[in-house]
């Protein structure tokens, strides 16, 4: 058998299934097995197929974050001193999102975020439960709230009152994904979830009625047909790793030279179309050259090519990443003045490229046309004096005349420094996780959660750390519940 992840097999060409299962979830990264674990709670039997060697995906690599608050706040939100009400997270998602925000996923997801993180908690997710003021990634240290994007900021302080939201698993320095990944699936062999690794999903099976019923995985050096009574669940993330398909749909991410993840090449995206699936926002995508800390940066302005500020600095470091992504031609600069000065960490690959008495002196020596970029520097100047930024709205704590010799820029350039990015388009799906067709109608049997679909996260301006995970673990929870229940008595009756 030869199989294209493009083209669905029709399940009337299958002599014979070499497995059959409930529930087939594709792919052990957070949202497959969040899937798994409830799709086994539920009652079924559960296959899960994993094309690598072990469970992890763009999971493991993370740093374990996730955007949880609402209700009140957390107990780490508490303990902190802060509240954080259900209608400011709501509203903060809905920002987040962008023009096209998912209310039905924001809503839900907003009522219910407490009630996740108990259920994190209580399948062994550690949190130590403490807070880390200032602008930070990650902690280094093994503490749990951050900051993770832009609540503070304008214009999103406007709309929702701000509240530290990024909750990161308890784990020393960053990069605690493999901890949550590992409590998940421990969580899920112990519910009876059958796991196959060297397992690559090839294609899905639909019958006649346009039904999923199976797909083809690769395992054992052949082609085996799986039988999946209730559905299949897609969870192989984004695709981000696939040049071609990021050419096509997300051209705009080409500016940026970091891919991360692991596999990330779509594959369960067009496993989806293969059956009718549409897609959305496609275009969008997470970026970041991580530059604070140190938190003094956040004080200088950002200039582009034409000498103009274009965004108001205490903005999280993914929508200042993303915005200058957007700015014309390869380089913008940051301007910082003596008082201020201190180098992003090496990771960024920012260099200094220029240093004057004066700002006339590195509008010259960045090549500038005379008086653009200074006159910059002096109207922010003439304004951050009054502790007002009329122009990008940047909070007062921030704002500080850039007076004190000498001065620098900061150099970022899309080709030498380091823009990661990961892709945020994907499969449109209900809040249960049932992949909708192009008529906006959910396709029997098929579920996808994660980087796979276009989730909460969906605008790269909007992003903020952590909710990625959170759309993983919250709605790969949903597609397993979903799928579970679906059709539960049928399938037993087939048997
Ligand atoms: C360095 C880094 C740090 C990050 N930090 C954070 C953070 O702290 N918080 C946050 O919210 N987000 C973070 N992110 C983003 C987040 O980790 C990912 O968006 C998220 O983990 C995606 O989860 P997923 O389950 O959809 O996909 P993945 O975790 O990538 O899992 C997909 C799985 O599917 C498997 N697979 C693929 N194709 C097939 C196939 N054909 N058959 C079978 N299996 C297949 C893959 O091998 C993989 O194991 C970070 C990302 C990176 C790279």
């Amino acid at each position: 058998m030869t199989t294209d992840p493009s083209r669905a097999v029709a399940a009337g060409s299958i002599a014979q299934w070499d497995h059959e299962t409930d529930v087939a979830v594709i792919g052990f990264g957070a949202a497959g097995a969040c899937a798994a674990l409830e799709a086994a709670r539920g009652g079924a039997t559960v296959t899960l197929y994993e094309a690598s060697s072990g469970s992890g995906g763009a999971s493991a690599m993370s740093g374990g974050e996730i955007y949880l608050g609402g209700s009140g706040g957390t107990p780490a939100q508490r303990d902190a001193g802060f509240t954080d009400a259900t209608e400011d997270l709501e509203a903060y998602l809905m920002m987040a999102g962008g023009p096209d925000a998912d209310a039905a996923k924001v809503g839900l997801y907003a009522r219910e975020s407490l009630a996740h993180y108990e259920w994190l908690v209580a399948q062994g997710v550690p949190y130590k439960g403490t807070y880390v003021p200032g602008k930070v990634i990650e902690p280094e240290t093994d503490d749990t709230l951050i900051y993770s994007g832009s609540e503070e900021a304008w214009p999103f302080s406007e709309k929702a009152k701000p509240a530290p939201r990024g909750h990161v698993i308890q784990y020393m320095g960053w990069g605690g994904g493999r901890l949550l990944v590992d409590t998940l699936e421990a969580r899920a062999r112990e519910a009876g979830v059958d796991v196959h690794i060297d397992a690559r999903a090839r294609a899905l099976v639909r019958d006649e009625d346009g039904t999923v019923v199976g797909l083809i995985v690769r395992e054992d050096g052949r082609e085996k047909a799986v039988r999946a009574r209730r559905g299949v669940v897609l969870a192989t993330g984004g695709f981000c790793m696939n040049r071609e398909m990021v050419r096509l749909h997300a051209p705009t991410a080409l500016r940026c030279d970091s891919p991360i993840g692991t596999i990330d090449d779509g594959v369960g995206i067009l496993m989806g179309q293969s059956v009718g699936a549409r897609t959305i926002h496609m275009d969008q995508f997470f970026t970041t050259c991580p530059w604070y800390p140190p938190e003094s940066l956040v004080k200088g302005i950002f200039v582009n090519a034409a000498g103009q500020r274009f965004i108001n600095e205490d903005c999280y470091h993914g929508r200042v990443s993303r915005t200058i992504v957007d700015q014309p031609g390869k380089k913008v600069w940051l301007l910082v003045d003596n008082a201020i000065f201190a180098r992003p960490m090496e990771l960024a690959r920012v260099d200094l490229t220029a240093v004057g008495e004066t700002w006339e002196e590195v509008e010259a020596e960045l090549g500038f046309v005379p008086g653009t970029l200074a006159t910059s520097v002096a109207q922010y100047n003439a304004h951050a004096a009054g502790g007002v930024d009329p122009m990008w709205h940047k909070a007062p704590k921030w704002l500080k005349p850039l007076d004190e010799p000498p001065f620098a820029a900061l150099e970022f350039d899309l080709d030498s420094s380091y823009f990661s990015f990961f892709t945020l388009g994907g499969l449109e799906t209900l809040p249960t996780g049932e992949v909708l067709d192009m008529r906006g109608e959910a396709i029997p049997g098929l579920y996808a959660a994660g980087r796979v679909t276009c989730g909460l996260p969906r605008w790269g301006a909007g992003y903020s750390s952590g909710m990625s995970l959170a759309d993983c673990t919250f709605f790969g929870r949903m597609a397993g519940k979903s799928v579970a229940a679906r059709g539960a008595d049928t399938a037993l009756a087939a048997e």
